[in-house]
């Protein structure tokens, strides 16, 4: 687990259990387990929510409603209690005591009963109140404050020494908590901590960065922020304190650096360098009824550009549904065969991979090519000849889903490996596809649209291509969030269109119904649908336990138009296309993730007809939930449509980012720190084309800290 934290080169504050701290005991050890909070670099990281300042005495009158401060007091007149009249026994009943500051009464209440307190309030003692003042019934009020009896014998207008108290007189950093673990152990913990070790945090960003942009070294950023001794302690729990960001800035730069150096790697990896020969990709064109788009001939001329090289192509291209991927990706495909290589094209579902299959196979054998489809479902007989034919080199193209990873398939050279959908697949499986070869390009795409802070953290190390442009004659698509009461407006809809010739996509969020969540079930509503709202219409259901075999039928029979309606889990969110379909009928909507909405929005409006994305809202939704749908009505393009689920949920969620490791980050959030994000890329880069970068001594902690965060980055096969 990568922490921005670390110890000397032998010892790591990131291994470094808690137990280590004297006085933390295993229940105590189990509660912070609970919050994820284990080891001493663990505790380092997680900062204070905020301060409480107890150094100012104030004159009790200048403490405002609802303000939390500290004065100094006298006892008026012994504690009441309440209660008795309530039936409960006396000691339980709350108690009040009046005490005052230089004339300003103050009632000090405690809800349950503190019968200690009772004996110590004796009238004309005097003590220091801590609380948050409240306004009850024209009275100021504290309840539950922090007291302690002064034992002075000074008059009350004279000056106090705080220094003398044990409670008040310093900053206190406010924790978060774990149910069970009191404030004050939690405060008693992290000091132990933060004074035991803050002095063993290894400084490992050269200084001259950290002072290019106004940042202090780590070890004290630490000591500020955990053992504060800044005058005002609000601006520390501002965002843009130098302490924070330096923190954030630290966590940035190291994934940014493991990000060059794999870069960096890549460069001196001897790739193919292929030659543009347009053999085939000129065939292609030829083939294809339209001609390339402008966005799609750029693209194809930077993958050209990366081919030609001789270090191995990493290149991403990113475009929204619909921009002609697929085409573009078999034209790099054409270029390695071109020069003798294999091509392989993985893709997330047995459908898709189909789909590709289906459109291409005609191509390559109208150029004498050969392509074959690999997937779980190819029988044992035939994959075995399939697999001689590749190891021979006699298929040019693979296409196929996970099963292209196992073992057995071995290519005779592979020279391109494209990933479709990319963020479908881990890393760890990138970098399986990509060892069967010897360092062949690499092209992976996807529809999910990234905002360039994302790209940046998860893809940094890859060269970016988008298409940014949707090939003409496309009707738009009207995107509606629909509640139950329009229900009859939306089969209506359906109707209207499948008279046309158009088809029309149901897609349910789950396959069966489950007691717990009462969400719409595909099978029983598939049935309802069939028999009884649409009997005079084909209506078929696809799921994802269905056999290979009986979803491709489905989809045949879908593509060739022998069904007017296709009942659906998300099998078909990804890639489907059909430019007949005009029609997605999303239930539940807002169940879905906005960019798995924007997917299965892509799956109509693919040929020229204007078509209908209805989203259903179900009963419970909440008001977020209604406001991400209207994100979807005013967004038609991904770009927007993942910036507004990055803000609304996080990058966690956006991508299922916990294979990525940016999950890992955690101080820094991509929603806030773009700006820091760019200056650490940056300055990682830099650092990383250092020539003496792997040998200078002063960089050794950078070295080392680098590798010890981020390892196993670095030693996964070099794909983003
Ligand atoms: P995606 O980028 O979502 O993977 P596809 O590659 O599946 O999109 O392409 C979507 C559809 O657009 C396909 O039917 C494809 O044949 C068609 N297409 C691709 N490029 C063009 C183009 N330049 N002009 C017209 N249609 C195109
Ligand atoms: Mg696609």
């Amino acid at each position: 687990m990568p922490t921005p934290v670390t110890g000397g080169s032998g010892s790591s504050l990131d291994s470094l259990s808690l137990a280590s701290v004297p006085g933390v005991g295993p229940r105590t050890l189990a509660k912070l387990a609970k919050i994820n909070i284990r080891t001493v670099a663990d505790a380092l990281c997680t900062l204070p929510l905020r301060y409480e300042d107890r150094r100012r005495l104030r004159p009790a009158d200048d403490i405002a409603f609802g303000e939390t401060g500290l004065f100094r007091a006298t006892v008026v007149s012994r504690p009441q209690q309440s209660g008795r009249a309530s039936g409960r026994p006396v000691k339980q009943g709350p108690v009040q005591v009046l005490v005052e500051d230089a004339g300003t009464k103050v009632v000090l209440k405690w809800f349950h009963g503190v019968p200690y307190l009772m004996r110590e309030f004796v009238p004309g003692r005097q003590l220091l109140v801590f609380g948050t003042m409240k306004n009850f019934a024209g009275l100021r009020q504290i309840d539950h404050p922090e007291v302690e009896f002064v034992e002075t014998s000074a008059a009350a207008n004279t000056p106090f020494d705080l220094s003398a108290s044990s409670r008040f007189g310093e900053i206190l950093p406010i924790y978060p908590l774990t149910e069970g673990l009191a404030q004050s152990t939690a405060q008693s913990i992290w000091r132990k901590v933060a004074q035991r070790y803050v002095d063993a945090v290894v400084d490992a960003i050269p200084l001259a960065i950290l002072q290019r942009h106004g940042l202090v070294k780590l070890s004290s950023a630490l000591r500020q922020l955990h053992l504060p001794v800044e005058d005002d302690p609000a601006l520390l729990e501002r965002e843009d304190h130098p302490a924070r960001r330096s923190l954030i800035f630290d966590e940035l730069f190291f994934l940014e650096l493991a990000l060059a150096l794999r870069c960096r790697g890549r460069q001196k990896e001897q790739g193919y360098a292929f030659q543009v020969t347009h053999r085939y990709t000129r065939a292609l064109a030829a083939l294809l009824p339209y001609r390339l788009t402008a966005a799609q001939r750029r693209v194809l001329g930077e993958i050209k550009r990366d081919m030609m090289a001789e270090s191995p192509m990493r290149r991403l291209v990113q475009g929204d549904v619909g921009s002609g991927k697929t085409v573009v990706a078999i034209m790099a495909a054409l270029i390695a065969i071109e020069n003798g290589t294999q091509a392989a094209l993985l893709a997330p579902t047995e459908v898709l991979a189909a789909q590709h299959f289906l459109k291409v196979r005609p191509w390559m054998e109208a150029m004498g090519l050969r392509a074959a489809l690999l997937t779980g479902s190819v029988r044992s007989g035939e994959r075995a000849a399939l697999l001689e034919d590749l190891a021979a080199g006699r298929i040019h193209l693979l296409v196929g889903t996970h099963a292209l990873l196992e073992e057995t398939v071995r290519f005779a050279r592979l020279g391109l490996a494209i990933i479709d959908e990319q963020h479908r697949f881990g890393v760890l499986q990138r970098g399986v596809l990509q060892d069967k070869g010897e360092h062949p390009d690499v092209l992976v795409m996807t529809a999910t649209p990234v905002p360039r802070t994302l790209a940046l953290t998860l893809y940094g190390d890859l060269a970016l291509s988008v298409i940014d442009e949707i090939p003409p004659g496309r009707g738009s698509i009207i995107t509606r969030a629909v509640g139950e009461e329009r229900r009859a407006d939306v089969y209506r809809l359906i109707r209207r269109e499948v008279a046309k010739g158009r088809q029309a996509f149901v897609v349910y969020p789950l396959i069966e119904s489950s007691e717990k969540i009462h969400l719409q079930s595909a099978e029983e509503n598939f049935v309802a649908l069939r028999d009884e709202i649409f009997p005079d219409l084909r209506v078929r259901l696809l799921h994802g336990r269905l056999t290979s075999a009986e979803k491709e039928e489905v989809m045949r029979a879908f593509r060739s138009h022998e069904i007017d309606i296709l009942a659906a889990t998300t099998v078909v969110e990804v890639g489907i296309d059909l430019p007949h379909a005009t029609v997605m009928v999303v239930e539940n909507a807002d169940r879905f993730g906005l960019s798995q909405l924007h997917q299965l929005r892509g799956r109509v409006g693919r040929g020229t007809d204007d078509s209908f994305c209805l989203l259903m809202v179900s009963e419970a939704c909440g008001e977020i939930g209604r406001e991400r749908l209207r994100i979807m009505e005013r967004s038609a393009d991904g770009f927007s449509v993942a910036e507004a689920d990055l803000r609304l949920r996080g990058p966690g969620e956006l991508l299922g980012l916990r294979q990525h490791g940016v999950a890992n980050l955690r101080l820094a959030d991509l929603r806030r720190d773009g700006a820091l994000l760019e200056t650490a890329r940056e300055e990682a880069f830099q650092l990383a084309q250092r020539p003496d970068f792997d040998s200078h001594p002063a960089l050794k902690a950078v070295r080392e800290t680098v590798q010890r965060r981020w390892g196993h980055l670095l030693q996964l096969a070099d794909i983003g």
